[in-house]
């Protein structure tokens, strides 16, 4: 390796570097092909209110490895952006979430969940987003109103116009947002008024933190007021404790989601979690 390294200045001479390289290229490799190989899985993660029990499910995207196993999105979303697989990847999590959506209008059990998808900047700058939104809807046959999409400050800030032409598109339809991970961003009221949102989902960072950090309370009671004074629905994310949940219910927190009601399930284990919580209707 040394010896080559002298040779080839392409390689670096830090082992740790060259290492984190050769991984990110094996990944680029390989997920050039997950999608064909169908090696993608949505899992879903429970939403849920105080009263009403389960209301819904987060998407996320997890990517069964034939060697590495379970890969989260925090190691493969990247570079699925970087290289623009996360074009067709993005249009099989909607083609994916609108099919379970239909699949749950029959059921009783089901019929009302929402279901949230994440959608990263690239895949929503495409100019024909709402199209393929709306498409995909249309082929499911599934309710649009069921369908929440997730966005975040940063890529709604990207570009407010575009990102306000492309909501108003879908809202027409009965298409949901929510703006995740809310308040890590450069959170204004101005822009937040101007943007047809139904939800804002306060980031893991703020439920994480406010036991130990006075602050951190402040900031979450913050959060909550203000959306509820737009008229919003507010969710917290990361909910791990009982007394997370007591302290953000107190305060007029609408729904949870967090490894204390479930980590995010493959869909077999979803039903059986959804079997046991949710109210018939
Ligand atoms: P996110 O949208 O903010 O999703 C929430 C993340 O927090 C998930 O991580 C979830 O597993 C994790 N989480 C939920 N509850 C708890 C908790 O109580 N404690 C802790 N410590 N973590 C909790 P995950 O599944 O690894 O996803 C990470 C990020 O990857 C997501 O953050 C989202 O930005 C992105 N992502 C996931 N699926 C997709 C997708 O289909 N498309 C795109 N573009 N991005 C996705
Ligand atoms: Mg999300
Ligand atoms: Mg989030
Ligand atoms: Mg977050």
């Amino acid at each position: 390796q040394s010896k080559n390294a002298g040779r080839n200045t392409q390689r670096f001479f830090d082992p740790a570097m060259q290492a984190a390289l050769d991984e990110h290229s094996a990944l680029e490799t390989d997920l050039r092909l997950a999608l064909k190989r169908q090696q993608l899985r949505l899992y879903y993660q429970p939403q849920m209110e105080s009263t009403r029990g389960l209301v819904g499910a987060e998407a996320l995207l997890r990517w069964v490895h034939p060697e590495r196993g379970l890969v989260e999105p925090g190691d493969f979303i990247s570079i699925a952006e970087e290289t623009g697989f996360i074009l067709p990847i993005g249009y099989w999590v909607l083609e994916t979430a609108c099919a379970q959506l239909k699949a749950w209008e029959g059921n009783p059990r089901t019929h009302e969940l929402q279901l949230a998808v994440n959608v990263s900047a690239r895949q929503f700058r495409q100019p024909d987003f709402a199209v393929q939104v709306q498409q995909v809807l249309a082929q499911s046959g599934a309710d649009p109103t069921r369908l929440k999409i997730e966005l975040t400050e940063s890529l709604v800030l990207d570009n407010v116009s575009d990102t306000i032409i492309k909501m108003q598109a879908l809202k027409a339809i009965g298409v949901g947002f929510s703006m995740d991970d809310f308040g890590t961003g450069y959170s204004s009221l101005s822009y937040l008024t101007r943007l047809p949102l139904d939800q804002l989902k306060i980031d893991r960072s703020f439920i994480r933190d406010f036991g130990s950090d006075a602050n951190g309370a402040a900031i979450v009671q913050t959060i909550i007021i203000m959306g509820k004074t737009l008229g919003l629905n507010v969710i917290a994310e990361g909910v791990e404790t009982v007394a997370q949940r007591d302290f953000l219910d107190r305060n007029g927190c609408h729904a949870f989601q967090g490894f204390l009601f479930s980590r995010p399930l493959p869909l077999a284990d979803f039903e059986q979690f959804m079997n046991l919580n949710a109210r018939l209707h």
